[in-house]
This record gives structure tokens, sequence and C-alpha cells, in this order.
């Protein structure tokens, strides 16, 4: 289990004697693992040759678990970071957090997730109490309703359109409003999530292996 079948996963859960691996994003680098027009695409070919070559069948488990009860994904994030006693009863995707920092936020989000950086807009030294705790990736127009719709200060993401919600925060700052953008990276935001997946399979399944095989940050600091 999974954030991602990638080509070192699959090599991974082989090596562990697995044959199915659960993949929360797609296998073949678009929505809908639409490979017509990756036919004959060396990167493509060599994935879907080592799969077979392992007998490796992946199955992508995305929104039937964003949409099991309390969303495991975003459930997972804000347990991890100790804000799930600080729910919001009235909108799922808020933390009420203690006051403080959106340096100290940051700074706590990097240590939890082990992350050696964030993306960030917003003035380090703002006060954040409502966080959106969106991970994965969201259209810009949701990611910039929530602002307004969550009455929050800080929507923390897994990933941003860069032309879109943020450039809405970049204004937002830029007139003195008290909005903050934080963004883990996609697979950051969402491993922890699939982790809590592979528990839960291991309780209903007893008897099948079930590994948790972390997919990782696919980027480095450069
Ligand atoms: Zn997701």
């Amino acid at each position: 289990v999974s954030f991602l079948a990638t080509h070192d996963v699959i090599r991974r859960s082989a090596a562990l004697g697995a044959n199915l691996v659960i993949t929360h994003e797609p296998t073949f680098y678009n929505h809908f693992d639409d490979t017509q027009r990756l036919a004959k695409d060396p990167v493509y070919e060599a994935k879907r040759a080592l799969a077979h070559e392992h007998r490796v069948v992946i199955y992508r488990a995305h929104d039937g678990w964003h949409r099991y009860p309390g969303d495991p994904i975003r459930l997972a994030l804000a347990e991890s970071l100790g804000w799930q006693k600080y729910a919001d009863p009235e909108e799922p995707e808020v933390r009420v957090i203690p006051e403080t920092t959106l340096a100290e936020l940051v700074a706590h989000v990097k240590k939890v997730l082990g992350a050696p950086a964030m993306r960030v807009i917003g003035d380090p030294a703002l006060k954040v109490r409502r966080v959106a705790v969106v991970p994965g990736a969201r259209n810009g127009e949701d990611q910039i309703a929530a602002f307004e719709r969550l009455r929050v200060e800080v929507l923390l993401c897994g990933e941003v359109r860069e032309w879109e919600t943020t450039e809405y925060v970049r204004d937002a700052v830029a007139q003195g409003r008290p909005r903050a953008l934080v963004v883990t990276g996609h697979a950051v935001s969402e491993e922890l999530g699939m982790k809590a997946m592979a528990e839960w399979l291991k309780q209903r399944l007893p008897g099948i292996p079930v590994t948790h095989v972390p997919a990782g940050d696919p980027f480095r600091l450069g």
C-alpha cells in the first residue's frame, strides 16, 4: 500500500513477495491511467514490464478512501500533526489550533512530516488559528474559495496550480489580509493516509501480509 505505485515501489513490493500494490494516485502519469499516449514511451514500457515480470497487480484506491467516513487521508495528516483534537465540528476540513505564528506552524509541519522544506506564502509572524487541512491536489477554484468559505488564515495543502491559488494568496497578503499558504508536496501530504489504509487492511485481512511501502518525496532540495 503506497501513495503511488512508482517504479521503485513496484520493485520494493515485489522484493517483499507482494503481488498486489494498492496506489492512491495513478500509475501512468494522468488521471485515468490512459496509456494510449504513452505507447512506445520508454519509461512507461519499462514500468509496465517491471510489473509484468514480477506479476504485480496494481489497484488504484483513491476516491473510496477519501470518501470513507472522516476522510482517512485528512485524518491521518491531522492526527500526525496533533490537531485532530482541534477539529471544527462544523467544518470537517478545519482545525482550530491554539494561536501560533505562521513560522512556528511551518516548523511543526516540517518536523512532523520529516520534510526539509515547505513552500510558504504569508508573513512568518502572522498569528494563525484556523487552518484548512486539505491534503493532495484540488483545483484552484476550490482552494481559493476555501479561505472565505472556511474563514481560515492558513490553507495547508499538498499541491497548487501556481498561477491560480498561489497568486490569489500573494495578492491577499499584499492587501494586508491574514492569509497564508503552506504547500507540503502532494506525496508528503497523503502518504500518511495510505499508511493508515495499510493498518486498516491488516485488521480486516488477517493472514494476508499487508505492508506500507512509502513512495517518499519525489523532490529534493536543488
Ligand atoms: Zn488524495
